[in-house]
């Protein structure tokens, strides 16, 4: 069995709908596809949300009517006959009708992730039955039913399995299940989400609860690149990575994987195929526990950090300071990114700030506090990498740009820097450069 996971652009318009069935009908075995909501439809529920958070029902209204429209004709490109367009509307109406209802409700937080949710719903259903109007037998399941997951950091595959099984058919040749990502339930069976681009991680969940072959992820870049292309020329797309290196690399930045994609399948060792809707002859990045490669791989940045300095003479000498230190992040349940020290000071990092003012309040008592916001982490990995003859070549940066962090040793697989954001996409050019292009190793994808 495989799973393939479809979302955003790939599943934007029904063009791109043609190419997802055509990639579908290329793979064979038995599948279960997970697909995201049309690309825009969850920004635009989450609008609708903030209408109903502010008490303008009729504003969701309208916001709503907007959905409508684009569902309708997407369904009408996709399935031509007038009778089965006919039904399927029907289905599709019958599906608003319930949505209409979530619309009238009070704000709440269930309502808010019922809501979320639609666009994979809605996207599900038509997509299903374009599969059977195009002589493609598949079977829809709802994923509110098994997407059990109670601790989104660590869910309980198992448990998934369990719930799902009893929906898939053992009888039929080489069936196709079509699913929603995103999607999944708590133990009170309360609808939630798997945060923001969750469907990747819906797809990793669902492999490793069914032990599958492989998980392939497809969008709309041709895998990882060695750099982010949206700042940097010439990156060029990385054939393999680890487990770690991907893990890595989604965690600081790198937009084309949810950060916990990678966890589910990690131990059961199933391998993950990062491939493009628009050009699937291209082998994309496979992601698995294979080293072909050590050394220097890739760059990514990840923004929205915040520096917080402590310093302190108590510090000198003593024990016990880091860990009071680390108890007020922990109670007030904000992670750490990355740290450094100095005998009288520790300067770290997190990107969640929701608690900053409570953490603050805590951390005076221990010393001097100095907050700076709008910092990029950028991360650079590979397997062995502080190994590599080349990696001291990364600090010619600090002779260009102000590096405020450096995280060095933490693991041979990764060096960290912070540098102000304004930075970033410098700090980005002038590594490429010294790193890879210098380095020899430009358009040369690494196998
Ligand atoms: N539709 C959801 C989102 O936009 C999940 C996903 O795309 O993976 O965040
Ligand atoms: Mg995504």
């Amino acid at each position: 069995m495989k799973i393939l996971k479809f979302g955003g652009t790939s599943v934007g318009t029904a063009e791109s709908i043609y190419n997802v069935r055509n990639i579908i009908e290329s793979i064979p075995g038995t599948k279960i596809i997970v697909l995201s909501a049309m690309s825009g439809v969850t920004n635009h529920l989450v609008t609708i949300t903030e209408a109903i958070k502010n008490g303008k029902q009729e504003e969701a209204q309208i916001l709503n009517s907007v959905l409508k429209v684009k569902h309708i004709e997407l369904l009408d490109k996709l399935i031509t006959s007038p009778d089965r367009n006919f039904k399927v509307k029907s289905g599709l109406n019958d599906l608003f009708k319930e949505f209409d209802d979530f619309l009238l409700r009070e704000y709440s937080e269930d309502n808010t992730n019922l809501i979320l949710t639609f666009g994979e719903t809605l996207l599900t259903y038509i997509f299903s039955e374009y599969l059977f109007a195009s002589q493609m037998d598949n079977t829809l399941l709802d994923g509110k039913r098994f997407m059990y997951v109670e601790n989104i950091e660590n869910p309980d595959t198992t448990e998934v399995a369990n719930r799902i099984i009893p929906f898939l058919k053992s009888e039929e040749m080489e069936p196709i299940y079509i699913t929603q990502g995103f999607v999944r339930i708590d133990k009170f069976n309360r609808v939630s989400t798997l945060k923001r681009g969750g469907s990747d991680y819906s797809a990793t969940i669902l492999g490793a609860a069914l032990n599958a072959e492989e998980v392939q992820i497809w969008t709309d870049i041709d895998g990882f690149h060695n750099n982010d292309p949206r700042y940097v020329e010439d990156t060029h797309p990385l054939s393999n990575l680890t487990f770690e290196e991907a893990a890595e690399l989604a965690y600081f930045g790198a937009k084309i994987l949810h950060p916990q994609t990678i966890s589910p399948v990690l131990e059961k060792n199933i391998p993950i195929y990062l491939k493009n809707t628009f050009t699937p002859e291209l082998p994309g990045t496979k992601i698995s526990s294979e080293i072909n490669k050590k050394g220097l791989k890739a760059i990514s940045a990840k923004d929205g950090i915040t520096a917080i300095k402590i310093k302190s003479n108590r510090m000198l000498m003593a024990h016990g300071f880091l860990k009071k230190i680390f108890e007020i992040f922990d109670n007030l349940e904000t992670a750490i990114d990355m740290i450094t020290t100095s005998e009288i000071a520790i300067s770290l990092t997190i990107d969640d700030t929701r608690n900053l003012g409570p953490i603050l309040d805590q951390l005076h008592e221990y010393g001097d506090i100095t907050v700076e916001k709008d910092h990029s982490i950028i991360c650079i990995v590979g397997e062995g990498l502080i190994e590599d003859s080349n990696t001291y070549k990364l600090f010619e940066i600090l002779n260009e740009i102000p590096i405020r962090m450096i995280s060095y040793g933490g693991s041979l697989n990764n060096v960290s820097l912070l540098v102000a954001t304004e930075n970033k996409v410098n700090a980005l050019k002038a590594l490429h450069k010294t790193l890879f292009i210098k380095a020899g190793q430009e358009l040369v994808p690494s196998l």
